[in-house]
């Protein structure tokens, strides 16, 4: 069990951490049972890193990053444990409405649907404007000005008349473009942009993703990605953090991640990424079964009853995340020096099990 490490080591083995999330652990109250969404996650982010969080629908990624911007509906939600320490404060234990002038103001958050996102009846301007007042203390003229110089920053054209039209004016790209103004108008510590081009096609997903990567090179922001598809984080992420049934399985830097994968689940989403190195003809791998009820989330690895790896133990014994590289940890029991079996040893002497 020597390499076995605490989540204060993990959180601070990526250099000097502005956002932290230590051992958190989340569930929803539901007619039918306790549903387990968070189990003891742990990962940071450094000041002016790019960190990206993938795993399947339901996995609790989205419910993790919930918890640090304070919206966790609650109830049904309750927060079981754990810590979020941003910028050195505890963002569990401000208040409402201490955590209102954290939103906007040091954490800007990108959602999914860019529809659903934006009010229907104001101008886009005046919604940019809107949270550079409460935020700023701004007057609403000089607001409105900065509303036109976000829209320009984010590449939206003839910004000084797209400030006056309403979202129905604005394509699918744009409306994108306009989150992504109002997330940044206060000059957020960090960016957190939850699945941010799932709903667009894949031309202006390219462009989204290009725009947030020159905007964090212009700007030095901390970006959090959460995404389901690891096709898109490549270009934009430093590290990857791969969850799986509200935990975390595996982290470390992109090249690990995508070259030296060590948790059969992330070598299982990796192939099921289409790559223009494959022949076209090669059918992509699907993962078969499906992620474990979190009603009653299993004693030993969830990833176990898809896993053509699984032993013993780990039906019986969940892992604890193991070094495996520099600031490279994998949660899986192949890799831990206590396991005997045979492919361990030679996973642990540098071999592959691809
Ligand atoms: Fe597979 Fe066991 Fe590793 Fe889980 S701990 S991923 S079941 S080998």
């Amino acid at each position: 069990m020597e390499q076995t490490i605490t989540d204060q080591e993990l959180s601070k083995a990526a250099g000097k951490p502005l956002l932290s999330i230590e051992d958190l652990q989340v569930s929803f109250h539901t007619y039918a049972g306790e549903v387990h969404a968070v189990r003891g996650v742990t990962y940071s982010v450094e000041q002016g890193g790019s960190l990206a969080v993938v795993g399947e629908s339901g996995c609790g990624k989205t419910v993790t990053v919930q918890a640090v911007m304070g919206l966790t509906p609650m109830p049904p939600g309750e927060i079981k444990g754990g810590r979020i320490i941003f910028d050195g404060k505890n963002l569990l234990t401000l208040s409402e409405k201490q955590m209102q002038s954290v939103r906007g103001k040091d954490i800007g958050m990108i959602f999914q649907d860019p529809m659903t996102g934006l009010n229907p009846t104001m101008t886009v301007g005046r919604q940019i404007a809107e949270a550079i007042v409460k935020h700023q203390n701004l007057s609403r003229r000089e607001a409105t000005e900065r509303a036109v110089e976000m829209l320009s920053l984010v590449e939206i054209p003839n910004p000084g008349v797209r400030a006056y039209q309403y979202p129905h004016e604005f394509s699918g790209g744009m409306r994108q473009r306009a989150m992504i103004a109002i997330a940044l108008a206060c000059e957020p510590l960090l960016l957190i942009a939850d699945e941010p081009t799932t709903s667009l096609d894949v031309t202006i997903q390219s462009q989204i993703l290009e725009l947030l990567q020159s905007l964090q090179d212009r700007l030095g922001m901390t970006i959090v990605l959460i995404t389901h598809n690891l096709g898109v984080v490549a270009r934009l992420s430093r590290n990857i953090v791969v969850m799986y049934a509200g935990k975390v399985v595996e982290s470390g830097s992109s090249s690990d991640i995508f070259y030296n994968s060590a948790h059969p689940y992330t070598q299982a989403l990796l192939q099921s990424v289409p790559r223009l190195d494959r022949p076209s003809r090669m059918e992509l791998a699907s993962i078969p079964g499906t992620p474990p009820d979190l009603f009653q989330p299993p004693a030993g690895c969830a990833f176990a009853p898809r896993c053509k790896y699984a032993m013993k133990v780990c039906i019986e014994h969940d892992a604890q995340p193991t070094v495996v590289g520099d600031g490279h940890y994998v949660s899986c029991w192949l890799h831990h020096k206590a396991n005997p079996n045979p492919l361990t040893q030679k996973l642990q002497n540098g071999g592959s099990y691809q």
